[in-house]
């Protein structure tokens, strides 16, 4: 069984993917505690459902993108074969994780989009380094969320550190909602000389910072 704290339809906020029809899959629980974290009502409580029941709403929406998000999707067991069950049935699947949990059972048919903990985050000692490694440049996303021109500069670091430009296909550069001056960071990706992307947080903009399960 798997702990669900919400599935619905809406439009993809980030990524490359963003503004396509998409259903979401949000699974309950985290082991990390991001200071800025958006999703705390994730941490608990939460539905039990079955992977046939997932999949069952899932159809309902008659859409072929599906995320499954968190919380930490991967934090549950079950996530893994629910990943395999909707590449078997035929959608294309995304993977938000945030680099805690090790990538490696991920169905290879799933695209991932994982999330590296800057400092600010407090949480970046736990950080799944070998994750970055397996890493598909034809279709993983890497995405870094800064709070400050620290966090920007760490993710400069990290992304030639690993050769991200050479190993992801996409670098997402997203900033902390209300934190980091959006102009200066535009400015800074700007005259970064990387191939990145900077990315805002579409949902956010089109239904408020606040509100859940658009
Ligand atoms: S990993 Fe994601 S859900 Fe978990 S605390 Fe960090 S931002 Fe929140």
């Amino acid at each position: 069984m798997l702990r669900v704290t919400e599935i619905f339809r809406s439009i993809q906020g980030e990524s490359t993917h963003a503004g396509r029809p998409c259903s979401f899959v949000r699974l309950t629980g985290c082991p990390m505690r991001c200071v800025w974290c958006d999703s705390e009502y994730t941490f608990t409580g939460g539905t039990q459902m079955s992977i046939e029941e997932v999949i069952d709403r899932v159809k309902e929406f008659d859409c072929k993108l599906v995320e499954v998000t968190g919380g930490e999707p991967l934090a549950q067991k079950e996530a893994f074969p629910l990943i395999q069950r909707l590449c078997d049935e035929g959608f294309e699947v995304l993977i938000e994780s945030g680099n805690y949990v090790p990538t490696d059972d991920v169905d290879q048919r799933a695209k991932i989009i994982l999330d590296v903990k800057c400092p600010a985050s407090g949480e970046e000692g736990r950080n799944h380094w070998p994750n970055l490694q397996r890493l598909r440049k034809d279709r993983d996303e890497v995405k870094f969320v800064v709070a400050n021109e620290g966090d920007w500069t760490y993710a400069t670091r990290i992304i030639k550190d690993y050769d991200l430009e050479n190993r992801a296909l996409s670098i997402l550069i997203s900033p902390v909602w209300g934190e980091y001056n959006l102009k200066d960071l535009a400015a800074a990706v700007a005259d970064s000389g990387l191939n990145v992307r900077m990315q805002l947080q579409l949902h956010k903009y089109i239904w408020g910072p606040d509100v859940k399960g658009v």
